[in-house]
């Protein structure tokens, strides 16, 4: 989890999703008692159904929401809004250099996919400029994911909507398939981090062998019979117009933003080092990140999709540019 830039006000947003029986709020409940979030944290617990949120949650959160009207990700997605923009309010209430609510995490319902909420707060008028998604964190079971990805299209629209994967129960796991399913994380979403857990506690993860296999996973209908989503790794030129690689990058969401799951760099800019992402269509306001110590380039933008040629997008940003 990167901390950005000390002058950046926003309120910071953690989207935690998983399928149904994850391990999520264990996950959760650990980070919460080990202070994984920083100080001043909100927790908002979407449930599908009305069940009693568990009180040992409430230690380490300084407040809780319970919205049980429906999976926020569609049905329930009014009450999530609604939910934010309270807190947006009553942190606007107070002044910026008074302690107030730094960090809201979000456990969505296991129904949920967490492009669409990250879509449904960046098409809002008043969170997009009120919230800074800092990370979506989706729980894996390393016991029964794969067999899950097989047959479950929502299963694998998670695991493509995360920054981190973190593989719950991986110490229970036997080995081989364990190996298996973190190579088929990887083509699924080969940008997210990845590490493992154990009742909440993180648990070292042995580096994938060189030969683990990912498994064969059937196209579940229309939107999976358009080839693999596939990184495409793009080095950006140093002396980048960003105006116009911008103009070239709403251009093409527009145009291929069904096929382009996920778009994730640091650009070099005037105002400094930015971290650029976009979810489906939409272009996430961009975070500034602090200088590197190291004084290390890093411009280099992934593009993870399918239905095009990986040297096409290189060509069609070159020639948008004027430097074919
Ligand atoms: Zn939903």
């Amino acid at each position: 989890m990167t901390d950005g830039d000390p002058a950046e006000t926003r309120l910071r947003l953690t989207i935690l999703g998983g399928y149904l029986g994850s391990g999520k709020t264990t996950w959760l409940r650990h980070q919460l008692h080990v202070g994984g979030f920083g100080p001043r944290v909100h927790v908002i617990v979407n449930e599908a159904a009305e069940v009693p949120v568990d009180d040992a949650l409430l230690q380490g959160a300084e407040g809780i929401t319970l919205l049980a009207g429906g999976c926020c990700c569609c049905e329930g997605r009014a009450g999530l809004i609604a939910a934010l923009r309270e807190l947006c309010d009553a942190r606007s209430r107070i002044p910026a250099d008074q302690p107030r609510l730094r960090h809201v995490v979000l456990e969505t319902s296991g129904l949920a996919d967490p492009g669409a909420i990250v879509a449904a707060i960046q098409g809002d008028p008043v969170l997009i400029n009120h919230i800074l998604l800092a990370e979506t964190v989706v729980a894996v079971d390393a016991l029964h994911a794969l067999a899950q990805l097989r047959t479950e299209p929502l299963g694998r629209r998670q695991i493509a909507a995360a920054d981190r994967l973190v593989l719950t129960k991986a110490d229970a796991a036997d080995p081989a398939a364990l190996a298996a399913l973190r190579a088929t994380l990887a083509v699924l979403n080969p940008h997210a981090t990845v590490s493992a857990s154990s009742l909440g506690e993180e648990v070292p993860l042995l580096p994938l062998p060189p030969d683990a296999q990912p498994v064969h996973l059937p196209p579940l209908g229309p939107e999976d019979e358009r080839g693999p989503i596939r990184p495409t790794q793009l080095a950006i030129p140093l002396d980048l117009d960003w105006s116009a690689f911008t103009l070239w990058l709403s251009a093409l969401l527009h145009a291929r933003g069904d096929d382009l799951v996920r778009v994730k760099g640091v650009v070099r800019t005037p105002a400094g080092r930015l971290l650029l992402q976009t979810v489906r269509k939409v272009v996430q306001s961009p975070e500034i990140l602090p200088e590197q110590s190291d004084g290390r380039h890093d411009d280099v933008i992934v593009f993870i999709g399918r239905g095009y040629r990986p040297e096409d997008l290189g060509r069609s940003l070159r020639r948008f540019l004027g430097v074919v």
